[in-house]
């Protein structure tokens, strides 16, 4: 059994499952105390002849053994089945339903939690929050109430009855207890300490394969399958030897169980013997006072699991209560008010700012202002801030007041649901859903219309492409959308976008896989469907951002340069040192290119 902030609330939630489940546990342990009784008169008959009913010594007849022994035989064993049956239904339903209210409680905090969470938080050690610490919840709640109900219901009753039949003999059997609480709590407490570990270890393997499998195409590239294996043979030693190591000192426990019933059994039969001997008890009452002693064992035991399982379930929500106590640091303001629509003007004012935890700042006095239904093309080389500034106009992260405004609105005072709900956003990484290629263009709108579907990918140019696969736009995508090239990821993470229709598309590095007459006819497409909304467009390329309105240029995370590509040519002399050495590029690649051809060319003809 385990408590805290978390999961208290579920125990009352689901109380009169619990409750249901003590009195039916009640009533069964009630009933399997009244065997020994049983045993008694059937030793007692075996063995004089004669039993004992309501303190008087009688015959053993056929009607006594009907009547006093297998009726009652009968009754316990129906009572015991219902009863376990039930308490079964109550204890473990309780702890599936608990279980699935947790972990539906996790995911949605998880939804909610920033970015910057999920920068520093690696995915396998969330997965084993979900997977193994919330299977170790469940064993707790179901497990861990059965067994500290049943350790306390049948070890009180069987006790009691013991003490009623010999105090001595009870005060002998129940010495070596105290060695066992006090052994299973210094154990409990080095258990748990493992337990950490082995769970820490469970995380590495499950971070490091799911990294592995990931990156699979990177780590077959640079041939480095065998140093994976080695790593990968290296944690699961680790882990190996955390598990061992858990285990050993938990089979050491139960020796030290075994050890206690046996050795209490010795003293029964020893100090039992001698009373049977002097004529204290008969035959039958030894045997009915062991059938209590061995109803105790499973309580005992119960005892030294529920330490062990404590201690494991303690560690396991300690895990899952720092998840759930991380705080959703970004969220609304109070007061925000969601505007009926967004237009899609932006305007940064003065904005230095820096990635929550870095020891620099990665925007410098940053301000341009952007005019609704403008298409803006970001430029800069890599690492300047251009996915930064998007990030910050989709309020991925917090920024000051009055420093980025959206539609003349401070955003921090717009519902971040609402910015963006009215953006579209196609990312660097171009991540597409295992499912299929028609479910990844809907996923951002309400309309699963085909016919809407297939002219987003028109727009995106990949229809040709999809249409080329067997089952088209039923496609089911591999984990990751590993089953597409990476110009058909960008081109349908395109379609996705463009499907939403919003009064804002950002678009980062969008165009990079596709060769120059597609991307030329992507953004021709583009620039005719988005008309009077906002696009902006990072790239590496001034030739893909030459016809936009105006061109936002980074450098080091300030703006060098704001205007038409004209203004920017006369202004910025950095951009314009760009344009030269990227015309100059072009003219050097078209050159080596005629110079390859006609080598190839003269080499033929010779
Ligand atoms: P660009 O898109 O122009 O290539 P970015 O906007 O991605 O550049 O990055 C700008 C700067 O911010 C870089 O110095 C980068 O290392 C840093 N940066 C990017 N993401 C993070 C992050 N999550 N935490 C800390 N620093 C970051």
């Amino acid at each position: 059994m385990v408590f805290g902030r978390h999961l208290n609330k579920y125990y009352l939630k689901y109380a009169w499952m619990l409750v249901l489940g003590i009195a039916s546990l009640i009533l069964v342990d009630f009933f399997q105390l009244l065997t020994p009784r049983i045993y008694n008169l059937v030793v007692n008959a075996l063995t004089y002849g004669t039993v004992n009913i309501d303190g008087a010594e009688v015959p053993f007849t056929m009607d006594i053994l009907l009547t006093k022994i297998c009726a009652p035989m009968l009754i316990i064993i129906f009572v015991m089945l219902a009863g376990r049956f039930l308490w079964r239904v109550c204890f473990f339903g309780a702890s599936i339903r608990v279980v699935t209210d947790m972990r539906s409680e996790m995911f949605d905090h998880c939804k909610d939690l920033s970015q910057q969470f999920y920068n520093v938080n690696k995915v396998g050690d969330l997965m084993s929050l979900f997977t193994n610490d919330l299977d170790t919840i469940e064993d707790c709640f179901g497990s861990g109430i059965l067994m500290a109900a049943d350790a306390l219901c049948l070890g009180a009753m069987a006790v009691v009855k013991m003490v009623r039949m010999n105090p001595l003999l009870t005060l002998f059997s129940m010495l070596p207890m105290v060695f066992l609480f006090a052994i299973s709590t210094v154990v409990g407490k080095s258990m748990r300490k493992k337990w950490d570990r082995r769970q820490a270890q469970f995380s590495k393997i499950s971070d490091f394969s799911q990294e592995s499998f990931s990156g699979i195409a990177v780590i077959k590239a640079f041939v480095r399958e065998y140093l994976e294996l080695a790593a990968f043979d290296r944690l699961n030693k680790d882990n190996e030897n955390a598990n061992v190591d858990f285990v050993k000192t938990s089979t050491l426990l139960r020796v030290f169980v075994t050890l206690f019933e046996e050795s209490v059994i010795g003293v029964i039969l020893g100090y039992g013997g001698y009373l049977v001997y002097v004529g204290t008890f008969n035959a039958g009452e030894l045997i009915e006072f062991i059938g209590y002693f061995t109803s105790i064992v499973w309580p005992i035991l119960a005892i030294a699991e529920l330490v062990d399982m404590s201690s494991r379930g303690k560690a396991s929500l300690g895990r899952i209560s720092k998840l759930l106590d991380t705080p959703q640091d970004v969220v609304d303001a109070e007061g925000v008010e969601a505007p009926e629509t967004i237009h899609g003007k932006i305007e940064f004012k003065d904005l230095t700012w820096r990635y929550p935890g870095a020891n620099h700042d990665n925007l410098h006095n940053v301000s341009f202002k952007i005019e609704a239904g403008e298409n803006i093309g970001i430029i800069g080389k890599t690492g300047s801030g251009k996915t930064t500034v998007c990030d910050l106009i989709l309020r991925t992260y917090n920024v000051p007041d009055g420093t980025v405004f959206v539609d003349d609105i401070d955003i921090n005072k717009i519902p971040i649901r609402t910015v963006r709900e009215f953006a579209a956003y196609v990312p660097q990484d171009n991540f597409l859903f295992s499912d299929t290629i028609a479910e990844n263009i809907a996923f951002a709108s309400d309309s699963g219309d085909m016919a809407l579907i297939e002219n987003a990918a028109r727009i995106a140019g990949v229809d040709d492409d999809i249409n080329g696969f067997p089952l088209k736009y039923e496609t089911v995508l591999g984990e990751r959308g590993v089953t597409v090239s990476g110009g058909q990821k960008q081109r349908i993470s395109i379609a996705r976008a463009v499907m939403k229709d919003a009064s804002i598309l950002i678009m980062d590095d969008s165009v990079s896989a596709v060769d120059t007459d597609t991307e030329r006819r992507i953004l021709g497409e583009l620039r005719e469907l988005r008309k009077g909304k906002t696009t902006i467009l990072i790239a590496h390329r001034v030739s893909t951002i030459e016809q936009m309105d105006k061109i936002l240029y980074m450098d080091r995370g300030r703006v060098l340069g704001f205007g038409t590509h004209e203004e920017l040519m006369e202004t910025c002399p950095e951009f314009r040192k760009t344009v030269e050495l990227q015309r100059l590029e072009d003219k050097t690649e078209q050159a080596d290119s005629v110079h390859a051809s006609a080598e190839q060319g003269g080499g033929e003809n010779a």
